[in-house]
């Protein structure tokens, strides 16, 4: 598995081919390995939204409240200060997300970076943060893999933002449940107390960005937040790549995972991140 990875990894150098997306012939070898159009079907999440959590409007009298913010965050609902996610997570980025893993397509890690740090660049002073801290897998998962793909879109990012990346400051002690997670209940009962910050680290008045694939309920970026706040934090914002409809995420089900490969990681077997 690993020599495959690598191969795959050296032969995409080597020979540039098709998009690996769609399989289309690229017009220009030396970029990322995603041709034009299956770039523009990223659909970039703008405003208006929930200046909290990120969540898009639909509505415009929400957008044009006073202070825009969701039935959720009204509550605050959520332990961590602001969310935001490049784009929604749609076939043409899901396979986009998954190509992250293989090192060849570190010009994709770049690629999303720029467009992370553009959408955080326009709110410079709230999005100000001392340490890029990934979210973390559980030691089996992370040893199953090989790699934490939160880990791979963080360090791009990390670079360009000239932010030093702890990728040990937060640990997962609790296995992910091996099943597809049914219910919103569910997803957040999974992650409730499966984070800890490692022993000896120093978390104290940190501004910490928390970056992670996919958002769907936001009860992963959560429970982070939750442990690191405990722990001394000044304040967590959540950055992921990919946010899953709001509709779609109360219906992540097993019967929607047969219907459509959006939920249901290939090499992973089971699950989506949550
Ligand atoms: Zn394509
Ligand atoms: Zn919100």
């Amino acid at each position: 598995m690993l020599l495959k990875n690598a191969l795959d990894a050296l032969a995409s150098v080597l020979f540039p081919g098709p998009c690996r997306v769609c399989g289309e012939a690229l017009t220009n070898a030396s970029r990322i390995p995603l041709c034009e159009s299956c770039l523009a079907g990223f659909e970039e999440i703008v405003p208006p939204m929930c200046t909290c959590c990120g969540r898009p409007f639909h509505s415009q009298v929400a957008a044009e409240a006073a202070q825009p913010l969701c039935r959720l965050c009204r509550v605050n609902y959520y332990s961590f200060d602001r969310a935001r996610s490049f784009a929604v997570y749609n076939d043409a980025l899901f396979e986009a997300v998954l190509l992250l893993k293989y090192e060849a397509v570190g010009r994709l890690g770049n690629w999303f970076a720029a467009r992370l740090a553009t959408m955080l660049s326009r709110e410079a002073v709230e999005w100000r943060a001392d340490v890029v801290v990934p979210v973390p897998l559980d030691r089996a998962r992370r040893r199953e893999r090989g790699y934490n793909q939160a880990e791979l879109i963080a360090r791009p990012p990390a670079k360009r933002l000239n932010l030093p990346i702890e990728p040990r400051m937060l640990v997962r002690t609790k296995a992910r449940p091996p099943q597809l997670l049914v219910s919103r209940g569910e997803r957040w009962k999974s992650v409730r107390g499966a984070y800890a910050t490692n022993e000896g680290v120093d978390v104290d008045n940190l501004r910490i960005l928390l970056v992670d694939d996919v958002l769907t309920t936001g009860a992963t970026l959560d429970a982070c937040s939750r442990v690191l706040k405990k722990a001394g934090a000044a304040a967590v914002f959540g950055v992921t790549v990919a946010r899953v409809r709001s509709w779609q995420a109360g219906l992540v089900s097993v019967a929607g995972a047969q219907k459509s490969r959006v939920h249901v990681k290939p090499d992973g077997g089971g699950g989506h991140p949550i």
